[in-house]
């Protein structure tokens, strides 16, 4: 298959990294799907982008596709995607005006028999993989991106940041916009005591809303 090489620019808020530009939605996934940029896109099917309005107010940031969405080719629509879905419902979002996207553009997983088991990226993974992030921001402009889970806060913020630190506040970005922080979704089916699964959940719609009354405001 050929190559398309992106045109690069500085991005000043980044320390100066390249990053690739597109004119639209449309390049930037074409873009991804030809990325070489690390050693995820040996194994997987192919290259999950960002979907959503091109102008969305809100942009959720999952942690990498996983098995369902490695096939599909779309973000969230496996397991943790029907997690997210109930959840937004809750929160009163319309996930139709969210862009969602991820982290890490290609599924990471081990085999084992007939199965994939997710692996979570490493950090050059997901250093890697933010210029993808980068431009998804840089097109789609959102008042409020909400990163779920750890790695997607890394890519945000461009740093390791827990949740525990972040969690509850908006943050500033450098280069304009907010951010804040809250549970993957698929932390929610890992949980076994139905207690805690209900209070953890309660957060997350609780979060969600949260992000949903700063955009509308
Ligand atoms: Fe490129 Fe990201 Fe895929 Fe790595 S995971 S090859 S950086 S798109």
């Amino acid at each position: 298959m050929r190559l398309r090489l992106p045109h690069l620019r500085r991005n000043v808020h980044d320390r100066g990294a390249l990053e690739p530009v597109a004119a639209s939605l449309r390049e930037l996934a074409s873009l991804e799907r030809s990325c070489r940029r690390c050693p995820l896109y040996r194994h997987a099917t192919q290259a999950v982008p960002g979907e959503g309005p091109r102008r969305s107010a809100l942009m959720l940031v999952g942690e990498q596709p996983g098995n369902d969405e490695d096939l599909a080719g779309r973000p969230f629509v496996g397991p943790a995607g029907r997690v997210l879905d109930a959840a937004l419902a809750e929160a009163g979002i319309e996930r139709a005006k969210v862009f969602i996207t991820n982290a890490v553009k290609h599924f990471k997983f081990v085999p084992r028999g007939k199965r994939r088991l997710h692996q979570r990226p490493n950090a050059e993974e997901i250093d890697a993989c933010r210029v993808w992030y980068e431009s998804e921001r840089r097109l789609v402009r959102p008042r409020l991106i909400v990163a779920l889970g750890g790695s997607a806060a890394r890519a945000v913020f461009g740093k390791a940041m827990t949740i525990a630190q972040a969690r509850g506040r908006i943050h500033d970005l450098p280069g304009g916009g907010h951010a804040a922080v809250t549970i993957h979704p698929s932390f929610l089916l890992r949980l076994r005591d139905p207690a805690d699964k209900a209070r953890q959940r309660r957060l997350f719609v609780g979060d969600l809303r949260r992000a949903g009354a700063f955009v509308a405001a």
